[in-house]
């Protein structure tokens, strides 16, 4: 069977995408990159905005009309929600937790239509990967904060942990066939191991011992979790990256209160200055939500001075969108869209600028880098250095995907970085 596969949203659907490939790949099926050719389609959803929500409603028509003979199979957080309207525009619905049905989908096509379970049930199951240099591995599933405007714990249902005997078998297994890097993931990491006798440090301490193992990565931290153990972690243990993510989402009190986030501005600053004089080189990336109901100009100019203070090498920035079965999207104060939109250029006007102060940084420095592929153009190899930051270089005879070379920066793009080894 041919299959044609499609990811909309962030690592955790990129990951489910490569477990379905995965088994696909195990059953001999092929991955085809027209859906025309396909006889299988698969839509893995995403529906943190609305305006992603929509794209798969319009994106499943399209491929319908481009190729009438194949299946689709709709998966992901939008056929976790709202199932009842896919199953009638879809031939399978596939919930977030249930991706072992692609077990069955690869052998004979099923009879029921509809497959979703609430809460992850083996969480500790380790499926197939694609071989990379660098993998996401899931630590933990699901999410039990309900921050406000969040649709995440509906749509991946309570957090769960997989037993770190897991993980590590995962992490080896991987290393064997060739990976260097790994990314932890969870929707919120610092919370790992709630029912364990052992936490997010205790694990990151033992997958540092993984012979072969180069990298580690893990996102998302929760602030209100981030704790001065990780940050000594980040600095003991020599494989985890100098890089972190920490969502602040908005930079006013009241905006965080009514967002439910658990922290206040002052808490985060305070483990950011800690984070900064404790990881030596450490890079600092965030997420904030523009347009929150009730956000005021006051508010959103604290948003700005957070940007200023922090001074984050990148930020994902989104408009607010209402989701269902969140508490913001029946709160008072709704901001008008065009004022949504009107902060979002000015606060990514700031981000680009401070992004490219910090690019220029490198500039004559060597940086090392992890080679991760060979550049859509295939005149380039590129990777990441510590600090996430893409890097492109050069071909040199002597190097190969998958090495850690020192590379001396000659030039700050507009996102990423171009040098030479050395
Ligand atoms: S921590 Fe908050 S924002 Fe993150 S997934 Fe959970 S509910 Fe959503």
């Amino acid at each position: 069977m041919k299959y044609y596969i499609k990811t909309f949203g962030c690592q955790m659907n990129e990951r489910d995408s490569e477990k379905v490939e995965g088994i696909l790949f195990k059953n001999n099926h092929q991955r085809v990159d027209n859906p025309e050719e396909a006889d299988l389609i698969i839509v893995n959803s995403c529906a943190v905005r609305e305006k992603a929500e929509n794209k798969l409603y319009s994106e499943i028509g399209r491929l319908r009309f481009k190729n009438k003979r194949a299946k689709i199979v709709a998966m992901g957080c939008v056929a976790q929600i709202n199932y009842e309207r896919l199953k009638n525009i879809a031939d399978i619905v596939v919930g977030t937790n249930t991706i072992d049905m692609f077990y069955s989908i690869a052998r004979e096509w099923p009879h029921d239509k509809v497959f979703i379970k609430p809460n992850m049930e083996d969480p500790d199951h380790i499926f197939p990967h694609l071989t990379s240099v660098s993998a996401y591995v899931d630590i933990m599933y699901g999410c039990d904060n309900f921050c406000t405007y969040c649709i995440v714990p509906f749509t991946r249902g309570r957090e769960v942990s997989r037993k770190k005997e897991a993980i590590i078998d995962e992490i080896k297994r991987l290393v064997d066939k060739g990976t260097k890097e790994v990314m932890l993931l969870g929707q919120n990491v610092n919370s790992y191991g709630k029912n364990f006798d052992y936490g997010f440090v205790d694990l990151l301490y033992e997958v540092n011992k993984i012979d072969g193992l180069e990298r580690i990565r893990f996102t998302t931290s929760h602030p209100k979790d981030f704790s001065k153990e990780l940050i000594y972690a980040m600095r003991d243990l020599e494989k985890v990256c100098e890089h972190i993510h920490l969502p602040i989402q908005s930079g006013s009190n009241k905006i965080l209160k009514l967002m439910k986030r658990k922290y206040t501005k002052e808490e985060y600053l305070e483990k950011v200055y800690l984070y900064k004089e404790i990881v030596k080189d450490g890079s600092i990336t965030t997420d904030i939500i523009v347009g929150f109901p009730q956000e005021t100009e006051k508010d959103f100019e604290e948003t700005l001075k957070i940007l200023e203070e922090v001074r984050y090498d990148t930020s994902f920035s989104f408009k607010y969108s209402k989701r269902p079965f969140t508490k913001a999207k029946d709160m008072d104060g709704q901001v008008p869209e065009e004022e949504k939109l009107r902060r979002l250029n000015i606060l990514q006007d700031l981000q680009a600028k401070i992004t490219q102060e910090k690019l220029k940084n490198y500039e004559g420095k060597v940086t090392e880098v992890l080679i991760e592929g060979i550049s859509k153009k295939g005149n380039q190899f590129f990777g990441r250095n510590r600090q996430n930051i893409v890097v492109n270089l050069d071909f040199m005879d002597n190097i190969k995907v998958g090495d850690v070379v020192r590379v001396e920066i000659t030039k700050a793009l507009k996102h990423s970085l171009l040098g030479k080894p050395i």
